[in-house]
C-alpha cells in the first residue's frame, strides 16, 4: 500500500547539491518527519517526491510503484502546503470539491468501482444501467464527489461550515479546509510541507492535535516538513534530522533525544539545547579522566576501553539540562573535582520548573532544568553535578557521538 521509499536520492541545482544520496522508506501508515535548519533541502525532498521537481540521481517509490519519472498529477499523493491559498468566491463545499470537479472522469471510474448507497459493488444490472444511461457516469462522479467532500468534512468537523466563504471561517477552519482538500483526494500518501507556520502558537498546537488525530483515524502515510524540532518531537513516528541534504539520523523521536549520533543532531534536538563542555582525556592512575579547568569526571566504564587510546585528546562532553544536578554549596566533598562551580547568571521561572543559565570560572556555560523548589537566584554561587549514566560524549573532529 502507502510505502514510501528515497532510494540514493540526489537533488543538484547547479553546484548547489540540495539533497544528497538520501535513502529512506516510510511503512504503510506511517508519519514520518523531515526536519532541520533552513536550508538542508528538507523542502527539496518533499518537492522532488511530489514530482514538482525532477531528481538528479536516484528513484522514488510510492506504494512500490517507481514514481521517479512520472508527472505529479499520477503520483496519487496530496500535498498541502504552509501558504494554503483557498478560493474565495467559493464557499467550503466549493474548495473542498473543486479539484475533484476537475477530474471528474476519474471520480466517475472511482464511482463506479466502488458501491455507493443502496447499490450492491457486484451489481451487474446496475453496471449495465450505468452503461446505457446517458449522463449515468458524470452523476456517479457528482456522487462520488460529494461522498468525499462529506466525508472530509466530518472527519475534520466541518460539517456546519459548508456553506461559509473563507473569510467567514477563523484561522484554524480555515486551514482545515487545506487539510479536507487532501484528504477528499484519498490519495496514497499526505506530503506536508510546515502545514502549521501561518498559526498562532495556540492554533498551532490545536492543529498539531488535529491532524495527529486525523492521522490516527485515516492511517495515511504521512511525510512531513517541518524546521521546529519541537514539533517533529511530538508528531513523528519517526524522525529523520537532515543537515546539508544529508540526512543525519533516522529513528524513535525518543531514540533520537536519548542516543542522538552525533553533535549536531545532540544540539539541534531538545530545548534548551544539551550542554556542550570540551574536555581533554586524561589518565590518573588506572582511571580515564574527563577534565577541564572547571571538574574532572571519570569516564563512564562503557567508553573506558575506548578512550585509553584517546588519552591527551579533546572530546565534547555532552549533558541534557534535565540531567544537571544542582548541589548545595556546603554539601559533603564539595571541593571534589566531580562537580563544577557555578555562578547564576539568568534564572527562568516556568512554573513547572526552572531553568538556570550559569558560567564556571573558565566561562563554560551550562544550562540547568531544576525542580522549581530550587531557590537559588541571579548572582548565586552553587555547584552543579552530572548524572553519569547520561553523559554523552563526542568526537569533535567527526562530530560522531562515542556514546
Ligand atoms: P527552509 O526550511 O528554509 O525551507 P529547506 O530545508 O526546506 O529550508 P530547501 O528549500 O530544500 O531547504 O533548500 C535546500 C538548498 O537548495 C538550499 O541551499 C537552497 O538555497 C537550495 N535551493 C532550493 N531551491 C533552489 C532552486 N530552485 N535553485 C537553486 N537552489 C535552490
Amino acid at each position: 500500500m502507502g510505502r514510501i521509499a528515497f532510494d540514493h536520492v540526489t537533488k543538484k541545482y547547479g553546484d548547489v547539491v540540495a539533497v544528497k544520496d538520501v535513502s529512506l522508506e516510510a511503512a504503510d501508515g506511517e508519519f514520518l518527519v523531515l526536519v532541520g535548519p533552513s536550508g538542508c533541502g528538507k523542502t527539496t525532498a518533499l518537492r522532488c517526491l511530489a514530482g514538482l521537481e525532477e531528481v538528479t540521481d536516484g528513484t522514488l517509490y510510492i506504494s512500490d510503484r517507481d514514481v521517479t519519472s512520472l508527472p505529479p498529477k499520477d503520483r496519487d499523493i496530496a500535498m498541502v502546503f504552509q501558504n494554503y491559498a483557498l478560493y474565495p468566491h467559493m464557499d467550503v463545499y466549493g474548495n473542498l470539491a473543486f479539484a475533484l470537479r476537475l477530474r471528474k472522469h476519474e471520480m466517475a471510474a472511482a464511482a463506479a468501482n466502488a458501491p455507493t448507497d443502496g447499490e450492491q459493488s457486484n451489481g451487474a444490472a446496475a453496471f449495465l444501467g450505468r452503461l446505457f444511461t446517458k449522463n449515468a457516469p458524470l452523476r456517479g462522479a457528482d456522487a462520488e464527489i460529494d461522498r468525499r467532500v462529506r466525508r472530509a468534512a466530518e472527519v475534520l468537523d466541518l460539517t456546519d461550515l459548508l456553506k461559509r466563504r473563507p473569510r467567514q471561517l477563523s484561522g484554524g477552519q480555515r486551514q482545515r479546509v487545506a487539510l479536507g482538500r487532501a484528504i477528499v483526494r484519498e490519495p496514497q500518501a499526505f506530503l506536508m510541507d510546515e502545514p502549521l507556520s501561518n498559526l498562532d502558537t495556540q492554533l498551532r498546537m490545536q492543529t498539531r492535535a488535529e491532524i495527529l488525530k486525523l492521522h490516527q483515524r485515516l492511517k495515511v502515510t504521512t511525510i512531513y516538513v517541518t524546521h521546529d524540532q519541537q514539533e517533529a518531537m511530538t508528531m513523528g513516528d519517526r524522525l529523520a534530522v537532515m543537515k546539508a541534504g544529508e540526512i543525519q539520523q533516522l529513528d524513535t523521536p525518543q531514540r533520537i533525544y536519548d542516543h542522538p549520533a552525533s553533535l549536531f543532531v545532540a544540539g539541534f534536538i531538545g530545548s534548551p539545547a544539551m550542554n556542550m563542555l570540551p574536555v581533554i582525556v586524561q589518565r590518573s592512575g588506572d582511571q580515564i579522566m574527563l577534565a577541564n579547568g572547571d571538574f574532572a569526571l571519570p569516564a563512564p566504564g562503557r567508553v573506558k576501553m575506548r578512550l585509553t587510546e584517546a588519552v591527551g585528546k579533546e572530546m565534547t562532553l555532552g549533558i541534557r539540562p534535565e540531567h544537571v544536578l544542582p548541589l548545595p554549596m556546603n554539601s559533603n566533598g564539595a571541593d571534589t573535582q566531580d562537580r563544577m562551580a557555578v555562578n547564576v547568571d539568568i534564572v527562568e521561572p516556568l512554573g513547572a520548573e526552572i531553568l538556570m543559565y550559569m558560567s564556571g570560572t573558565g566561562g563554560r556555560q551550562v544550562v540547568g532544568r531544576f525542580d522549581p523548589s530550587q531557590r537559588a537566584r541571579t548572582g548565586d554561587r552553587l555547584y552543579v553535578g552530572f548524572k553519569p549514566e547520561h553523559l554523552h560524549l563526542f568526537d569533535p573532529e567527526t562530530g560522531n557521538a562515542l556514546i
